[in-house]
């Protein structure tokens, strides 16, 4: 199990992201021509603005995952993992701290899935929408694109090398942030495209509020990545929350508490982000590697 931890930073706000745990077989950066430490830099420095100038930390995590969603290395977006059927079928969620959560499932034409889960959220009385349809996507005034768009070379390539049995290993990537605001209010949000390969409607924990993400003031928040089924089964972003909030343990010990009991002892791999109501920030992973970047003092510390 590696953990980061950084302390709170005197600013009152604090920002971590991810771009997926995992082992490196699946850098698609050569094929792609980028690289995952700028894209990282990138989305952070797009979340901190919001931040620094007093924004919202829902609006930090929205900005942070759109702009990862928009880079085709990561897992989410365009450059999604693809299905077995070689289509990109999006899961996204959000939440905020007083409780509210909204999550799209199965998406395939709102250009920034995360966007789409805040329309849940603030447009309608559900918590999770499968598939929405661009009429409803118009609706909300998102930008929408045509199923191809989030297809890239590198991922069909490696979907045909998963298929063949040429690529094993760790097919993690799934993008995250959390935050914590001036005001204290936290918020979280994940994006992906699933696992490669994986049968055309499954979902993973991404978008189940309390698997793969969640959030409260006083708490904290979470944003996982890692073999979905677990976290699932696990209900991990909760069950670390509610060490936290009934236990008081500090956040650090409970990810790794939870980690322990409910990834390891089921041989599953994976991991996760958490901003704790203190602003102290915590990232952690019992998978090889984890892109992640976040601020530690006046350095800004980037794993890829
Ligand atoms: N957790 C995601 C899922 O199972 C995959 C990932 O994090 O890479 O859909």
């Amino acid at each position: 199990m590696h953990l980061f931890q950084a302390a709170p930073a005197a600013s009152g706000w604090a920002l971590a992201l991810h771009g997926g745990a995992g082992g490196r077989v699946e850098e698609l950066s050569l094929e792609v021509g980028g690289s995952y430490g700028e894209g990282l830099t990138g989305a952070y420095l797009a979340g901190a603005a919001v931040l620094a100038a007093g924004g919202t930390a829902l609006d930090a995590v929205c900005v942070t995952v759109s702009r990862l969603e928009d880079d085709p290395l990561f897992n989410a977006g365009r450059g999604a993992a693809l299905t077995a059927a070689g289509t990109a079928e999006l899961d996204a969620c959000v939440m905020t701290g007083d409780g509210r959560a909204g999550a799209v499932a199965a998406c395939r034409h709102a250009r920034n899935p995360v966007f789409a889960a805040r329309k849940v959220m603030e447009e309608t009385p559900a918590v999770l929408l499968i598939a929405p349809d661009e009429d409803r996507l118009c609706g909300w005034a998102l930008e929408t694109v045509p199923p191809e768009y989030f297809l890239t070379p590198a991922r069909q390539q490696q979907l045909r090398n998963v298929q063949e049995r040429t690529l094993e290993g760790s097919r993690h990537g799934t993008v995250g942030a959390v935050a914590i605001d001036v005001r204290g209010r936290v918020a979280a949000a994940t994006s992906t495209g699933g696992m490669v390969n994986q049968s055309e409607g499954r979902i993973g924990d991404t978008p189940i509020v309390g698997a793969g993400t969640y959030a409260r003031d006083g708490v904290g928040a979470l944003s996982c990545t890692g073999q979905g089924e677990a976290f699932m089964q696990g209900v991990v972003a909760h069950d670390v929350a509610a060490r936290v909030r009934y236990l008081g343990t500090p956040m650090a010990e409970a990810i790794e508490a939870t980690v322990q009991a409910e990834l390891a002892a089921r041989a599953a791999t994976g991991g996760l982000i958490a901003v704790a109501a203190d602003g102290s920030v915590v990232v952690a992973h019992n998978s090889p590697a984890m892109f992640a970047a976040y601020h530690d003092g006046d350095r800004l510390v980037i794993h890829s």
